[in-house]
């Protein structure tokens, strides 16, 4: 069994859905699919969120442009006979999301609930659209909600996941349906009251790499814009090209330092249990992507295999003569950072 995850740039619109369905079609084992919200509408709901909440009404505008942005793969992916009843699926959580932000307009205020059941929206409607897509495109498949899957609890003002919750429920939905192919909304959770949480943004990978995790799943398949981790930034610089294989050190590391392609933290559950992951390009899936595994493959002598950067960091140097034989100042320091949530990356102490 394998685990696929479609990342927002992977279902942004019907262009890429159809390429989708054929990586899709092509598959020829039992899959599991997990969706992120289409490209850019988590950004947009967040945004609504925040104007909605400093009283202004163009919010509404922000709807307008959600709408339209599903509707285009609806109108351009299914039979025009087969589109009504996933349009009114639209059209009634866009009216319950415009009673959300109309209250939080009202109250000029936002709780962490309303914020996680707003930036919901985006997964639960581009799963949704999703498996009508391959539902009248020939492919036959199961929708589960994330949410009846996945269960939360708050620690420490964070959602962390549910360990033995969690297992329980997914070993029971996989163990009773044995679909083909299964499609789940990514980043969405539940807590124990039934309300609607999330993994974080960029938490669709998290969602893959747990229930990659639990099936025992054979590879995890992350499909996204790039054609696996670069040497170097391709944007920068010019002769980069895709890594064949790297392990998963090899990965965190590169990814500590700035590449962007996985989230490590995220992907501890699979790398726990040795499960093999492979980032793929959506818009060219010919492309063999990146092997991360747990075996170092130095073959060729290539002992570095790529060189990451990060924008934005700042170098803070703490000197002075009354810190000598003074305990505790370090704690001090750190303890600022930490209260500003400023994440420390690198940690050097002269003498
Ligand atoms: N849609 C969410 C975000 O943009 C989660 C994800 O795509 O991974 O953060």
């Amino acid at each position: 069994m394998k685990v696929l995850k479609f990342g927002g740039t992977s279902v942004a619109n019907s262009k890429i859905l159809k390429k989708v369905l054929e990586i899709i079609k092509n598959q020829n084992e039992q899959i599991i699919i997990v969706v992120s919200a289409l490209g850019g509408i988590t950004d947009l709901l967040m945004e609504m969120l925040s104007l909605a909440q400093s009283r202004k009404d163009n919010f509404k505008s922000n709807l307008a442009l959600i709408e339209k942005r599903h509707l285009e793969p609806i109108k351009k992916c299914i039979p025009i006979q087969n589109q009504s009843s996933i349009i009114s699926y639209l059209k009634k959580h866009l009216n319950e999301l415009e009673s959300l932000l109309d209250a939080i307009f009202l109250l000029e205020e936002v709780t962490v609930k309303n914020n996680s059941a707003i930036a919901a929206y985006g997964e639960i409607l581009s799963s949704n659209i999703i498996y009508e897509i391959l539902r009248y495109n020939g492919v036959k498949s199961k929708l589960k909600d994330a949410r009846e899957l996945i269960q939360t609890e708050t620690y420490f003002e964070r959602e962390i996941v549910n360990q033995t919750i969690t297992v329980n429920q997914i070993k029971n939905y996989f163990d009773k349906n044995k679909s083909d192919v299964t499609i789940i909304p990514g980043f969405i959770a539940k807590n124990k009251n039934g309300v609607t949480t999330t993994l974080g943004r960029g938490g669709s990978d998290y969602s893959a790499a747990i229930i990659a995790s639990i099936v025992r799943a054979d590879l995890l398949e992350i499909w996204t814009d790039v054609s696996g981790m670069y040497t170097a930034h391709p944007k920068i610089v010019a002769q980069a090209k895709p890594i064949k294989k790297l392990s998963y050190y090899e990965a965190m590391e590169l990814s500590h330092f700035g590449a962007k392609v996985i989230y490590p933290p995220t992907l501890q559950p699979i790398i726990e249990k040795n499960i093999p992951i492979v980032i793929k390009n959506t818009f060219a899936p010919q492309d063999s992507g990146t092997l991360i595994d747990n075996s170092i493959n130095n073959e060729n002598g290539e002992i570095v295999k790529g060189i990451s950067h990060i924008d934005n960091v700042a170098m803070i140097n703490l000197e002075g003569s009354g810190m000598i034989g003074i305990t505790g100042f370090s704690k001090r320091l750190f303890e600022a950072l930490s209260d500003k949530d400023i994440n420390v990356i690198m940690i050097t102490q002269a003498s």
